[in-house]
């Protein structure tokens, strides 16, 4: 991998400002098995010194007026847009991702940075209508502290910039735990951090041991808040860890999106809407529709369509022209993905396309269309992170809304339909955080990223992002 700036590539970690640690575990590139880089194994102990800067560098941080901040963030909002090229590279290398979803991401992730660099100035305290001539009431808000954030592989830019911009525009410090599998984008961010003027210790980032950063993160009194991104598993873990430090929480967790098709759909968009949604980033995201849900009258016509349209895409790897699909993050991943496909086919459903490994061996999956797919196979029940459209048929509105709801999890649902009453009454009934309505494609720096029940708590972009690292403390002025 040939980058523009070379300095990019880090194959330290970052504490208090200082470049640290020995190289020792790979980074590996998914579509090739080429060595990408090396990083850090570090574990509690380094972990602890990465909160120790945090926190030493928390009251001068909070302390700057919120314009000083805005423009340390703005700055490093410029360095990712001059840089978008070589970590649009760097993504690709470690993450497989096809080249234009890695530039998309780019501006995706950078717009949090930007838009946060902004909100900086806009953080608003209240003053209440006084219950006595003698006082005054007043709402002040302030950054919660230091902050852990741990961030999963699938999206190596934006889950970071997502996350430590608010917290960095409040006034917190930060320690960062990104994915084993995706380091060398979050050491180049925290480079472009250095280079664009945070003081050091404001954001430090450590690689290494998962159980023993995640143990450190949660049990040191010094970290007031985790925000996590990742599996319902570690999430649940976490929120344990956290229960003994009181800390608070933002977690983004596993998703099984339904993505329903009603008979009055336009049949193209609805098409356009699963693939955007379904075979993104190969299938691995959270919001990735999990549930294709049909209604019978169109059933036949959208799975011929989206067979056509799946077939269409150019599996490889992320660096070559016209590539749609990469290869999977990982033999786990792609274990993952055969185990339900097997499941469901053994239980009958038919496969339209795909439903095997792709001829270019390594973790590489024929984008799939499943059809007759039914709520007892595995794939309605797990997410399935993968190339996998799975069809399920539904003949009533108020059956289709109880299926989507039958999960534990509620991060974000779309669906179909051309009728403006059903189109407020489904959206209304869905229990998701988010809801695609005619749209397969929801996220953005400006609006509230986040789940419900089991996906998780707490909210990403938008105004209420910053909020999520405030704490509200009132003040009672009397004897005026
Ligand atoms: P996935 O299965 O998609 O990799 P994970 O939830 O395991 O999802 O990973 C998301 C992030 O959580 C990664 O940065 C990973 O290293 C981290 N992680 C995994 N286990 C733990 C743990 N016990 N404590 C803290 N972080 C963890």
């Amino acid at each position: 991998m040939q980058l523009k700036t070379p300095t990019l590539i880090k194959d330290q970690c970052l504490i208090g400002g200082v470049w640290t640690g020995t190289p020792k575990d790979d980074v590996t590139n998914p579509a090739t098995g080429a060595a990408v880089g090396r990083v850090p194994r570090l574990g509690a102990a380094e972990t602890r010194a990465a909160i120790e800067a945090a926190h030493g560098a928390f009251a001068a941080w909070s302390g700057l007026l919120a314009k000083e901040r805005a423009q340390i963030l703005r700055a490093w909002y410029e360095l990712q847009q001059a840089h978008a090229e070589d970590l649009a590279h760097l993504m690709t290398a470690e993450q497989g991702k096809p080249l234009a979803e890695a530039r998309a991401e780019v501006d995706y992730g950078s717009a949090f940075t930007e838009f946060y660099a902004e909100e900086a100035r806009r953080v608003l305290g209240e003053i209440i209508p006084t219950p006595k001539q003698s006082g005054r009431m007043l709402v002040l808000k302030q950054p919660v502290g230091v902050v852990g954030a741990i961030t999963p592989w699938n999206f190596p830019f934006a889950m970071i910039t997502r996350k430590i911009s608010p917290a960095l525009a409040a006034g917190c410090t930060v320690v960062v735990k990104p994915a084993p599998e995706t380091p060398l984008t979050a050491l180049a961010l925290a480079e472009l951090a250095c280079q664009a003027g945070f003081p050091p210790g404001v954001l430090n980032v450590v690689t290494g041991d998962a159980e023993a950063i995640g143990g450190e993160l949660t049990s040191n009194p010094l970290v007031r808040m985790i925000t996590f991104t990742g599996s319902t598993a570690v999430g649940k873990l976490l929120m344990r860890q956290s229960a003994d430090t009181v800390k608070k929480l933002s977690l983004e967790l596993g998703g099984n999106a339904p993505f329903i098709v009603f008979d009055d759909a336009d049949l193209d968009a609805a098409v356009a809407g699963a693939v955007a949604s379904k075979f993104r980033n190969s299938g691995q995201t959270c919001v990735s529709a999990n549930r294709i849900l049909v209604q019978g009258g169109i059933y036949e016509r959208f799975a011929e369509r989206l067979t056509e349209a799946v077939s269409a895409l150019k599996v490889g790897a992320g660096t070559e022209p016209g590539v749609a699909q990469g290869p999977l993050i990982n033999e786990a991943g792609l274990a993952k993905v055969e185990a339900h496909v097997r499941d469901a086919v053994a239980q009958g459903a038919k496969v339209l396309a795909g439903g095997v490994r792709h001829e270019l061996g390594r973790t590489f999956f024929e984008p799939t269309v499943l059809t007759e797919v039914t709520p007892r196979m595995q794939i309605a029940r797990e997410e399935t992170f993968g190339p996998v459209a799975a069809l399920f048929r539904f003949e009533t509105e108020d059956e289709a809304v109880a299926l989507a709801n039958d999960t534990p999890f509620g991060l974000a649902a779309y669906f179909f339909t051309r009728d403006i009453s059903r189109a407020w009454r489904v959206a209304e009934a869905l229990e998701y955080g988010m809801i695609g309505v005619n749209e397969g494609m929801i996220s953005s720096e400006l609006a509230p990223f986040g789940g419900v029940k089991e996906s998780g708590q707490g909210r990403e972009g938008s105004h209420h992002g910053i909020e999520e690292f405030l704490e509200l403390k009132y003040v009672m002025m009397g004897g005026l």
